[in-house]
């Protein structure tokens, strides 16, 4: 093992990660350096990264342009805060831009540093939004199985996956779920989209009325499901909850942290999917991953409310990061969107997204453990299951079905992700991706599944 191998196994606690087989073992890969969709690791050994890092690294890797963004930041103001009414440059040209890109209603944004951070903010302000209006009950949050939120204390419970939950005595007790959208598992047979559309929506209208409408201040869920499954909602899914929402008083939340500048094919999620939130939280794309950031979106409605008259007895908002509206991070939003609007990156996801699921529902028709490849833009996904006479089953987890297949695919030198709740395994690869790279990565991922498929008969 090499010197930095062995200072990583020594001293790092990996996220994610099993702590004692890393301690044991080492890293799977070191990754030294990328270029494109290609990382090259410790031993010059080249792989190409078919999930854009974490559904993050959009206009790919090794971009001189927002390198160059970042050190000229940081030599001329490496760093001031944005507490006190204190403002940089950079944080608000970019809040400008990113209000011009959002759906109609949108007016501020509040900036931080990750997923998660953005949606504990979410949940301070569908708190603190019912609190001013004179409704203190109205705190409940409701979130979806499968959904994927962050791991705060927060947001690690609004995430709907057991894994994130269990030892950590979560989630909070104010947080409530509902079923996902799922084709395989939780569609009826013979069930259209309208149908169960339907039948989703009156799930959640159920749990309101047995939780007290008044209890209830939020609904929050990504446009397509990524960490969760990548789960296409039904047509007429969103106006169906926002019909609901509407009838209680219920905010919706997009989480857009993986949807948001442009991995569906549009500048942002929630249009493409028939969502129209109150609220919206971006992170990844917005920096394409070179710089820490996100941002909270927030809709003329709760704007004026936080900003009204009502909110003055609490006095200053009292809530920011020591990193809300970095300049460095900001001039690195900056560049990246430079990149994407010059390049015509949107359009080049929504047409290279065509390819990626054509090219998979084609390579994977033929193996009989498919239950289904979807997607939508540059998020997709193949889940394996066992077909029985009944219908499809999940594999047992000791099987370790989707975790086999992408370490067979590493082997082979292409990064793909097994999904943490059942055997899924998906693709997101940066927008600048080729259709000869596509292919690559789906083809070594079918004979990877392949390989798989057999060893279980
Ligand atoms: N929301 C969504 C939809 C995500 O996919 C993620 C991370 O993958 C998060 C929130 C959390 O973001 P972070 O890991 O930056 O805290």
């Amino acid at each position: 093992m090499s010197g930095t191998r062995d200072l990583d196994r020594r001293y790092v606690f990996h996220p994610f990660s099993m702590a004692q087989t890393h301690e044991q073992g080492g890293a799977q890969m070191m990754a030294r350096s990328a270029e494109g969709c290609w990382i090259t690791d410790d031993d010059g050994r080249r792989y190409l990264d078919a999930m854009a890092g974490l559904w993050c690294v959009n206009v790919g890797y090794g971009r001189e342009r927002i390198a160059d963004a970042l050190a000229d930041q940081a030599r001329q103001l490496s760093y001031f805060h944005g507490f006190s009414s204190m403002a940089t440059e950079p944080a608000a040209i970019l809040a400008q831009r990113v209000i011009d890109k959002a759906p109609d209603g949108f007016s501020k944004v509040f900036f931080g540093a990750s997923g998660s951070d953005a949606n504990d903010t979410q949940a301070k302000l569908v708190w603190y939004y019912n609190n001013v209006r004179g409704k203190p009950e109205k705190k409940k949050i409701i979130a979806r199985d499968r959904g994927y939120h962050g791991v705060s204390v927060m947001t690690g419970g609004l995430t709907g996956l057991p894994g994130l939950h269990a030892g950590f005595d979560l989630p909070l007790p104010m947080i409530r779920h509902v079923s996902a959208p799922h084709n395989i598992w939780t569609r009826h047979a013979g069930e259209d989209d309208a149908a169960f559309s339907a039948r989703l929506a009156q799930e959640l209208e159920d749990l309101i009325l047995a939780e007290g409408p008044e209890t209830v201040g939020a609904f929050i869920a990504e446009p397509v499901m990524g960490a969760g499954g990548v789960i296409v909602p039904p047509e007429g899914y969103f106006p169906a909850i926002r019909q609901v929402l509407d009838r209680y008083d219920v905010l919706l939340i997009a989480d857009e942290v993986i949807c948001g500048f442009g991995r569906l094919g549009h500048w942002f999620g929630s249009p493409a999917t028939g969502m129209t939130p109150d609220l919206i939280s971006v992170a990844k794309g917005i920096t394409s991953g070179y710089a820490p950031l996100s941002g909270v979106l927030v809709g003329d409605k709760v704007w004026q409310v936080i900003s009204g008259a009502g909110a003055a007895k609490y006095g200053v908002f009292g809530h920011g990061y020591t990193y809300t509206a970095h300049p460095v991070m900001a001039a690195a939003a900056l560049a990246n969107l430079d990149i994407v609007e010059e390049e015509g990156l949107v359009a080049r996801a929504a047409e290279m997204g065509a390819y990626l699921n054509t090219a998979l529902a084609r390579a994977f028709d033929d193996l009989p453990i498919v239950a289904e490849t979807r997607g939508k833009g540059l998020m997709a996904a193949v889940e394996f299951a066992r077909p029985t006479a009944e219908g499809w089953q999940r594999f047992d987890a000791a099987q370790t079905v989707g975790p086999r297949i992408v370490r067979a695919a590493l082997e082979d030198g292409v990064i793909v992700r097994a999904l943490p709740n059942g055997d899924a395994v998906s693709f997101s690869p940066p927008f600048t991706v080729t259709p000869e790279e596509i292919d690559l990565a789906v083809s070594t991922v079918r004979k990877a599944a392949g390989a798989v498929c057999d060893a279980l008969r």
